[in-house]
Formats: C-alpha cells, structure tokens, sequence
C-alpha cells in the first residue's frame, strides 16, 4: 500500500539503503510491504515509491 511519508519515520529502504524521510517540501511517498515467509507474516519493509517500482515491484503492486 501507499502512504504518505510521516515524520518520525527512520526506516531504510531496503533497494537503496537510504533512509525513507520525511520531506516537507516534497510530495514524499513511500511503499509499505507487509513481507511473508512461508505464509507468516514476517516483517514490514518501507520503500521509497519510486525505488519500490524500480525493484520491480518485489512485494506485488503498490495500492493506493
Ligand atoms: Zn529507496
């Protein structure tokens, strides 16, 4: 799913190791991947959005 970026958040993102900031002056979004192994739920990943698309959409197709 979508979400906008919301401060406080320090996530890295795991395409490009950079942290998923909050930007104020930037329509920031970021991707937010709820990740299963062997069908449990195992952690949330958060993605810059354009990094999500160009990691070719690992978790399935971003919803708004
Ligand atoms: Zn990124």
């Amino acid at each position: 799913m979508l979400r906008p970026v919301e401060p406080g958040s320090d996530a890295a993102c795991p395409y490009c190791g950079v942290q998923v900031r909050f930007a104020a002056r930037q329509k920031g979004r970021k991707v937010i991947a709820n990740v299963y192994v062997d069908g449990r739920w195992d952690r949330v990943e958060t993605y810059h959005e354009g990094c999500y698309a160009r990691a070719g959409e690992p978790h399935g197709p971003a919803r708004a």
